[in-house]
């Protein structure tokens, strides 16, 4: 049994069930044992690998993108440019080596970080100690300037409540002991929840809907910053529009395992909930965009073809399988999906449609 797991039990001995979002920030946040701040999660040797991990053209295509958006802006000489869980800091790297192409916008930007964990803030630190970068709760206390967001993989490590619709009634599912062990079991009473009234009539007995609190109050967040000062979100992540079911998934080492497997030791994450973001952030929103088309629309193909052109014979295979793990409807291209937010008087950013 990890020490995680002895403190959730003795937890729920003490007070009763707790929520399935108080388990997976205990699991994943706790600041001595959780698995964000203690492990090492990602790359080829961590447990699961993202896109900019796996390819410089990820980032480099969000960092065009983005110098665009800021050229639309008619180049504001000040502007928060803002990374939601920027992981190893590679992403941003990549934005900014892509960006600095682009006179003036590299100069004009001031980089927030929003991350929670203090280890992966120390990797960032060192990858990007070329630049001046300031660390953020995710309340979003930044000065008053246009801000654009960018959210690879942050909005799926959040927790959710998961609840049950049963005669008519919503219960929480919640997690508890039987035997000793953790497991999962619905509420004695039942529940009520703002969101969960939208969901009440396309759902029926038996139907498990998920909600995310903390990223309800950050969509709200980023929208007021854009409506009230412009600017846009690019927010790329698995999961669908509309989500119905439990989605909850834990991964090891590449492979998925259960969510009761070693707390703290195992990553914890959740389809997003694309609709919720684009209504509680209370912006335009661009149609969901598959990551494949999305990247290919902003000419993914053409950097590959050149990096190929520059590139030595033995590292030509590694380009063209990244191009594929990134765009190809069986790898990340399809699961991945991608949601820009933007005022509503102004053009959603490149390669979303609105
Ligand atoms: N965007 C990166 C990393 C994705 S992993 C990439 O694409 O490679 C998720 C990131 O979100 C990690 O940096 C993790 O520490 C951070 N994170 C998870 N939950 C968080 C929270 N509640 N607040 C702030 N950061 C969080």
């Amino acid at each position: 049994m990890t020490k995680l797991e002895k403190l959730i039990k003795n937890r729920i001995q003490e007070t009763g069930p707790i929520s399935i979002a108080a388990y997976m920030s205990e699991c994943l946040l706790h600041p001595e044992l959780g698995y964000y701040t203690q492990k090492n999660v990602l790359g080829s040797r961590g447990d699961f690998i993202t896109s900019p991990e796996i390819s410089q053209m990820f980032g480099e295509i969000l960092g065009l993108c983005l110098a665009q958006y800021w050229i639309d802006l008619n180049r504001p000489a000040r502007f928060a440019l803002v990374e939601f869980g920027p992981g190893t800091g590679t992403l941003m790297l990549d934005i900014l080596r892509a960006g600095s192409s682009v006179k003036g916008f590299v100069e004009a930007a001031e980089i927030f970080l929003v991350e929670a964990s203090s280890k992966l803030k120390s990797e960032q630190q060192n990858k990007l100690s070329k630049f001046d970068v300031n660390w953020i709760n995710d309340n979003l206390l930044i000065p008053q300037m246009p801000t654009l967001f960018i959210a690879n993989e942050f909005f799926d490590a959040l927790p959710v409540k998961q609840y049950q619709k049963e005669n008519d009634l919503w219960y929480e599912i919640q997690v508890g002991i039987k035997n000793d062990q953790l497991e999962l079991g619905l509420s004695h009473e039942h529940k009520t929840h703002p969101e969960l009234e939208t969901r009440f009539r396309d759902c029926v007995t038996g139907d498990i809907v998920e909600i995310s609190e903390d990223a309800t109050r950050i969509s709200k967040s980023i929208g007021q910053i854009i409506n009230n000062e412009g600017g846009c979100a690019i927010i790329i992540d698995y999961g669908d529009w509309h989500s119905l079911g439990s989605t909850l998934q834990a991964l090891k080492s590449h492979k998925y395992t259960q969510i009761f497997d070693q707390p703290g030791e195992v990553d914890l994450t959740c389809h997003v909930d694309f609709e919720s973001l684009a209504r509680n952030s209370g912006c335009a929103y661009s149609r969901l965009t598959t990551q494949g088309v999305f990247l290919e629309r902003l000419g993914i193909s053409d950097r590959a073809n050149q990096l190929l052109e520059n590139s030595q014979p033995e590292h030509q295979h590694s380009i063209i399988s990244a191009h594929k793990r990134l765009t190809h409807p069986d790898e990340m291209g399809t699961l991945f999906k991608v949601l820009g937010l933007y005022p509503s008087d102004k053009n959603s950013p490149a390669g979303l449609l609105k």
